[in-house]
């Protein structure tokens, strides 16, 4: 597509744009008195205006019903996770039995971790990406600690090339191959949450298997961003957090994926608690445990019902829509962000580098801009003119504009935006 840096341009492209009543259903911070162009749908992502029905709805029957609402509210509480399976195993490539909700996304990995990382002498290695987000990095340190190896051993790191922006997925598959039957797990990030970069997960969870060992994917830049296929893929396990793309309110609830293939194996430990115990059975408080089949075998605890619901409403609204049109959209608004950003960096003489690859299947929403000129200066301009992006150091901003709530005229004007701030702080 010929794309323009007009407004004319960007206005037609919003007209013709399938998804573009959503932007309506979502609640914008003002800044100077306008909506702000919000691109950090990936660390949080803006409350749909639905959501506040769905709590009040938990909150009144609270106050009605209180203790009956387990069993007699609307949408009943003791079993509410089970609302999540359909729409969300949409959203992820997954069998409905092989997504629960639950905890909050770390917990999550170290709970799967217990299950499907058992060390033995000879196989304990992990594979992970260097860099990771530092959740991870403590997590799997504190993991393997735990089993009694050393970090520094146990855990591999594959990084990028000198030079290069990206990990290379065949530097990957190397990797994988020469730690060979010493490999325990491979858990990686599917979206890098740094440069964007969207890892070839089926290719990696092949070879994964090949060596022997248990793949798992923390999806939290992944889950509402990318086409994913977990159940196909053969992933044996995956968390996500659902306050990026999944628009569910700040620090909320988790999903989790384990492979159908591993609901019947009695073998696998696990840490258990009373939700995960045989529905039907679960309140009569029998003394040994029982798993319910499938993902929600995983439950621990009493289900977190205030935080779910504002989950509820961001799934609902994910299958009303469907991962397919929000993919369609997202890679037209963000190939234009990226020629925007073309535009200005061509009329302000290589102020910034996109260090996002721009193949696509190896991006989703975001474009990673590594800013050679103006620095927190330039990210602090925006957010006083109503673009609200992140920094992350030494000299990254990352800009996410997520489908369901960014326009074509955000772009445009985010462009007039960006190279007015350029030309102002070159001339101070
Ligand atoms: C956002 C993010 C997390 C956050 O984990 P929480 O347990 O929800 O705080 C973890 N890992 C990755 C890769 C992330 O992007």
């Amino acid at each position: 597509m010929q794309f323009q840096n007009t407004r004319a341009f960007a206005q037609e492209m919003d007209a013709r744009d399938p998804l573009k009543t959503y932007k309506r259903e979502f609640i914008f911070p003002e800044v100077n008195g306008r909506p702000v162009i919000y691109f950090t749908g990936n660390s949080l992502g803006l409350q749909p205006k639905r959501t506040r029905k769905y709590v009040d709805e938990v909150m009144t029957d609270w106050a009605e019903l209180a203790v009956e609402g387990h069993f007699q509210a609307g949408k009943p509480w003791w079993d509410y996770q089970e609302r999540f399976a359909v729409p969300l195993s949409a959203v992820v490539g997954a069998q409905p039995s092989e997504v629960t909700v639950m905890n909050t996304l770390t917990v999550n990995l170290h709970l799967l971790m217990v299950s499907f990382y058992r060390p033995a002498a000879g196989r304990y290695k992990i594979l992970c990406e260097a860099k990771a987000f530092p959740s991870d990095q403590y997590m799997l340190q504190s993991q393997v600690k735990f089993h009694g190896f050393s970090p520094e051993d146990a855990i591999v790191e594959i990084g990028k090339r000198e030079g290069e922006h990206h990990i290379r997925t065949e530097d990957i598959l190397d990797k994988i191959a020469e730690i060979g039957d010493e490999l325990a797990l491979v858990l990686i990030g599917g979206v890098n949450y740094y440069t964007g970069q969207v890892f070839d997960m089926e290719a990696i969870t092949r070879a994964g298997h090949r060596a022997g060992a248990m793949v798992g994917w923390d999806l939290a830049h992944a889950a509402g961003n990318v086409k994913l296929k977990l159940h196909d893929w053969d992933v044996d396990f995956a968390a996500w957090c659902s306050y990026k793309y999944m628009n569910s309110g700040p620090g909320n609830a988790s999903g989790a994926f384990i492979h159908e293939k591993h609901h019947q194996n009695k073998e696998l430990p696990r840490f258990a608690g009373w939700w995960g115990h045989n529905k039907e059975r679960r309140f009569l408080m029998e003394p040994s445990f029982d798993p319910v089949h499938g993902a929600d075998g995983w439950q621990v605890s009493n289900l977190p019902v205030l935080s779910l619901a504002p989950y509820l409403a961001s799934v609902e609204m994910f299958a009303e829509v469907g991962m397919d049109a929000l993919i369609a959209k997202r890679d037209v608004l963000t190939a234009y962000l990226e020629y925007i950003l073309r535009e200005v960096d061509a009329q302000t003489f290589g102020e910034f580098e996109i260090i996002t690859p721009d193949k696509p299947g190896e991006r989703g929403c975001q474009l990673s801009v590594l800013l050679h000129g103006q620095g927190r200066p330039l990210f602090d301009y925006l957010m006083k003119n109503g673009v609200v992006t992140d920094w992350r150091e030494p000299n990254v901003i990352r800009l996410a504009p997520a489908p369901f709530y960014c326009s074509f005229e955000d772009m445009y004007e985010f462009g007039k935006i960006l190279k007015k701030g350029i030309d102002t702080l070159q001339t101070t």
